[in-house]
């Protein structure tokens, strides 16, 4: 469960980003959220709303679109998205080779921001 420690960076760069911008409320929040994330969209929401609780962005929706996961193949080189919780995931497609160096699927960032 480490939603907490997450969404707290991620209101701070939404109270730097409505400071910036003179935002007095923010109606929404588009997250940029890795599938390999461990995250879950229900915890991320429930505590966003625990540490929203009389900020500018108390009440904000979490709009969360899920990043797909890119691997670079540990015996070809290739480059390949493949699917988590899958019978093909960390296969390549290429070379049929398991495994190999994560590129993408583990970041979460705020995208877009929407004031009211
Ligand atoms: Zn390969």
């Amino acid at each position: 469960m480490h939603e907490l420690p997450v969404m707290n960076g991620i209101l701070r760069v939404v109270m730097k980003h409505a400071a910036l911008n003179r935002v007095t409320k923010v109606a929404a929040i588009q997250l940029q959220v890795g599938k390999l994330s461990d995250l879950e969209e229900k915890w991320m929401q429930h505590y966003f709303d625990f540490l929203t609780k009389g900020t500018l962005a108390e009440g904000a929706k979490l709009e969360i679109e899920w990043g797909d996961v890119v691997m670079r193949c540990g015996g070809c080189g290739q480059e390949f998205t493949t699917e988590p919780a899958t019978d093909t995931f960390g296969i390549c497609p290429h070379c049929g080779n398991k495994g190999g160096e994560i590129l993408s699927g583990k970041e979460y960032y705020v995208k877009n921001m929407v004031a009211q």
